[in-house]
């Protein structure tokens, strides 16, 4: 019988995340506050105390609370599987392997930072929580956890994709959020957007400065973030960890990891786990590849260089590869994958030679899509297509060269509400974007003025 499914049992899935900080050949460069540009913490009053320790500690692993693993034990561990009818399909000696976070009761891999950050804001007496959404993928994953933990959400949601893309909204609603289009009146940075531009779509830099807004304004009320930021890639180490119990299942171990970079969380929770080897020498030729669109090129169009996490400069000031916080992104409908910036962990990875980056039209990378779907038969949300697009490349150069390597798939979700998008592609409506060298220049006129010696 060929084998393709491994499944972990649940009393065998990881009870600690791993703490890449503890692990890396040079230690990460510090946040600056946004006011004084002097290194600084998170501020305290934005992330629940045990975030704020999270994000900086150097401890290799960190146990998950019971409660969080009573939470994850409603849809974890996740499905390793081996696409062997892709593989057919391509005619590659390669094997391909992807870890499937389609499971979840949100349908990507969100939920396991958003169950973790619900959790620490609750037990530091939170009554309620704030964030940001572009899609709506992040903020249905804090709906559902904070419905887990009996907290208030409110969610301030791109307004483009508000008025679009109502499912996801409808998600939240469900799991007892509320939801507002952003930019909002409800805050005081919103009011002076719509002040100055009524019409705004608005941005994830705007919706994020207007969740920090209302955490900030209310000691009742905890800020959280979907990605980016090192607490939220250590809670998605949970993927990665069961992912090499699951490969040794297999008597397999990969030679390339591909996955999309939008802040960088799903990939980095399949990847960091790995790349211990790769640092220590076990597996030093193991290759990483992220995949960013051609319209948010940040890794391989931006400079890596200090730049705020928001529009209004509320958030610390971190050192990555960056488009520019004012840059608004191409209506491109890998919606998760438009952020200005990247996690500060993937970009000092990258500058360090450890991982490589690749950008790709959206075109051939819903192609890459189908192709799937009428193969394995899942339908991949638009983010993890441009992995499928960079491991058909790969397996097909194997094919060329008659080598069998192995690779593996950090597939973060499926795509049951991104039909219309699919449906663009089916009828040749869709239309590939590059973002312009000179806007990347323009943007990067207004990158904060940082003291130098940092
Ligand atoms: C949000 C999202 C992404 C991009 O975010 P990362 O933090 O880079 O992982 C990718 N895939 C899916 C399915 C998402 O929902």
């Amino acid at each position: 019988m060929e084998r393709t499914m491994y499944f972990l049992d649940q009393k065998d899935m990881p009870t600690h995340w791993y703490n890449i900080q503890a692990d890396l050949p040079e230690p990460l460069p510090p946040l600056l506050h946004p006011g004084t540009k002097e290194p600084t913490r998170l501020p305290p009053p934005l992330f629940p105390e045990a975030c704020n320790e999270q994000e900086f500690s150097k401890e290799r692993w960190i146990e998950i609370p019971e409660e969080v693993q009573e939470i994850y034990r409603t849809w974890r561990p996740t499905v390793l599987h081996r696409a062997r009818r892709l593989e057919k399909a391509l005619d590659t000696p390669a094997k391909i392997f992807f870890k499937y976070e389609g499971t979840s009761q949100a349908g990507s891999h969100k939920p396991n930072t958003a169950v973790a950050q619900a959790y620490y804001a609750k037990k530091q007496g939170a009554k309620r929580m704030t964030t940001e959404t572009g899609a709506g993928q992040w903020g249905s994953a804090l709906s559902m956890g904070c419905m887990f933990f009996g907290l208030e959400l409110k969610v301030y949601m791109v307004k483009v994709s508000y008025n679009q893309k109502p499912y996801r909204r409808i998600l939240m609603e469900t799991w007892g959020a509320n939801c507002v289009p952003s930019p909002s009146t409800d805050t005081e940075i919103g009011r002076k957007i719509l002040a100055e531009n009524p019409d705004s779509p608005g941005s994830l830099g705007i919706a994020i400065s207007e969740a920090i807004e209302d955490a900030l304004n209310r000691d009742d009320t905890f800020y959280s973030i979907g990605s980016v930021v090192n607490h939220v890639l250590l809670h998605q180490t949970i993927v990665g960890e069961e992912t090499r119990k699951q490969m040794e299942m297999a008597d397999a171990y990969p030679d390339i990891i591909v996955g999309c970079i939008g802040g960088g969380s799903n990939f980095a929770g399949q990847f960091l786990p790995w790349i211990r080897d790769k640092i220590s020498g076990k597996k030093p030729d193991m290759r990483i590849i992220c995949v960013e669109p051609m319209a948010a090129p940040s890794l391989t169009k931006g400079p890596y260089t200090w730049d705020y996490g928001d529009i209004a400069g509320l958030a610390p000031i971190v050192k990555m590869y960056t488009l520019g916080h004012t840059f608004i992104p191409s209506p491109i409908h890998a919606g998760g994958l438009r952020y200005h910036g990247m996690a500060p962990i993937i970009c000092h990875l990258y500058k360090l030679g450890l991982v490589e980056a690749r950008a790709e039209y959206q075109i051939p990378v819903f192609e890459a899509g189908v192709k799937f779907a009428r193969t394995e038969g899942i339908i991949t949300a638009p983010e993890p297509c441009h992995d499928l697009k960079v491991t058909i490349d790969e397996a097909l150069k194997c094919r060329e060269a008659g080598e069998s390597k192995t690779i593996l798939i950090a597939h973060s979700g499926h795509g049951h509400f991104d039909l219309a998008a699919y449906d663009e592609y089916l009828s040749g409506k869709l239309k590939d974007y590059e973002y312009p060298e000179e806007k990347v220049r323009e943007a990067l006129a207004e990158l904060p003025k940082v003291p130098s010696g940092i």
